[in-house]
């Protein structure tokens, strides 16, 4: 059994957390790998890490003395030398990176050092090897990662008797310069080793007990599920639950490996299991019908009606094109009779809005063009909703009790989601009334 381990910033966010990081990879022997995002921070005096050396890079790039910033991440590095008594030589460490400093720094080389550091401090802390991903995990040119050279270069650097730190959120480019995922990128690059070395199970370690069924900033002490499979996960984070970045499903999926969400704080606590199919262990223990309840406030439905569109082949292809033209993603597209609904994020639009409506008056001439700015989506995700009659007519009348007007309603032939659309001001009481109805009172 092989485990792929993944701790997070809080996780490691000061001695007391690297001890704690330590007795859960001593605990457990498979823990063989293990991917580290930067330091986080401790409390809220404090900023996390990349935060910091973001801040560091702008200061560069204006002609700005970084100083006052940079002394703030040497000093977090000391601190945790000092209390985990450790001998890394950060004086020459730092004394590095300050050589680089100039106005045209690298970026990417700059922010990645967080995650470098902390691994390097990690591994000399719990006795493992330290592999940095500059050495092994290669971006091509179009941003992905090459797979295929990646394990290459990363088997020829294992040491089969010895764990391993690897820090996350960052490859390097085939010319040799590093490269940073996007924010959070550290839960991908731990699904991309557990993919490249065939892992039993990712385990990703963070603050919370797992996956929520609804976000605990709306829902106070909302309950936590117990199993996910990807597809749910994705639909729930898709829509705003942060649970994992997004794409670090993908890399696991392929191989059909487990993600387990896991708590540094409560490491007995199982967390949130998240497979590819959940059916084995729901025929011992079903699951509830809703899985996770997320959303986001934020869209604009653009309701165009023409007559007799409905009938004419293309129709809607023409209109699908103008949004591709502005690279505007579509959320949903609910029609009715000659009525075609776009639905699309505010800030995927940005200020192309009106030019959008102008292109669409020029490309098909509608009767009426709608543009409704008011909207929330919320997303009501579960594998236990399928062929289970009365759920949507359910969710009509409580919604209809509490006097929240449903704008759109849309769920997909598979029964694994329903998303509604609701006015920005509904948008919380609609969670509520939804995690009342279809989560507790079904669990009672
Ligand atoms: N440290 C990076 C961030 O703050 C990456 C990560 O934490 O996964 O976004």
């Amino acid at each position: 059994m092989i485990k792929v381990a993944k701790f997070g910033g809080s996780s490691l966010a000061d001695g007391i957390q690297f001890r704690k990081v330590k007795d859960i990879i001593d605990s457990d022997k498979s823990r063989k790998f293990i991917v580290v995002s930067a330091c986080g921070k401790k409390d809220d005096s404090e900023h996390k890490l990349t935060d910091l050396l973001y801040l560091c890079d702008a200061h560069l790039k204006y002609g700005v003395d970084p100083e006052s910033i940079f002394s703030k991440i040497e000093d977090k590095f000391y601190s945790i030398r000092k209390d985990l008594d450790i001998k890394i030589d950060l004086e020459t460490e730092f004394k590095e990176i300050r050589s680089s400093f100039s106005k045209h720094i690298n970026t990417d080389y700059l922010v990645s050092r967080g995650e470098y550091l902390t691994a390097k401090c990690l591994a000399e802390y719990i006795d493992a090897d330290f592999i940095d991903a500059a050495d092994f995990l290669f971006f091509d040119y179009h941003g992905n990662v090459d797979l295929a050279l990646s394990k290459e270069k990363l088997m020829a650097r294992i040491n089969e008797d010895r764990k391993a730190v690897i820090p996350g959120f960052y490859g390097v480019m085939s010319n040799g310069s590093i490269r940073v995922m996007s924010r959070g990128g550290s839960d991908i690059s731990g699904s991309i080793i557990a993919n490249i070395i065939d892992a039993d199970i990712y385990e990703n370690w963070t603050d919370v007990s797992g996956v929520y069924v609804a976000d605990p900033r709306i829902i106070k002490d909302p309950l936590k599920c117990a199993r996910v499979t990807y597809r749910e996960l994705r639909g729930i984070s898709y829509m705003g639950a942060n649970v994992l970045h997004d794409d670090a499903i993908f890399p696991v999926k392929e191989k059909n490996i487990p993600i387990n969400i896991r708590n540094t704080n409560d490491p007995e606590n199982a967390g949130t299991l998240i497979l590819d199919d959940c059916s084995e262990f729901d025929k011992k223990d079903p699951p509830g019908l809703i899985t996770g309840i997320a959303g986001k406030e934020g869209y604009i439905a653009l309701t165009i009606v023409k007559s007799r569109s409905s009938t004419k082949i293309g129709f809607l292809s023409r209109l699908l094109g103008i949004f591709e033209e502005y690279q505007v993603s579509i959320e949903s597209v609910p029609i009715t009779v000659d009525t075609f609904s776009f639905i699309v994020a505010k800030e995927a639009v940005g200020n192309t809005l009106f030019e959008i409506i102008a292109r669409i008056r020029k490309e098909v001439n509608p009767d009426v063009i709608e543009v409704d700015e008011d909207l929330a989506l919320i997303a009501i995700v579960g594998r236990g909703m399928k062929a289970k009659p009365g759920i949507s007519g359910s969710l009509l009348s409580e919604f209809g009790r509490n006097k929240i007007n449903i704008k759109i309603i849309n769920q997909s032939a598979d029964e694994l989601s329903i998303v509604v659309g609701v006015a920005n001001d509904d948008f919380r009481k609609a969670i509520e009334c939804i995690y009342d109805r279809f989560v507790l009172e079904e669990r009672q």
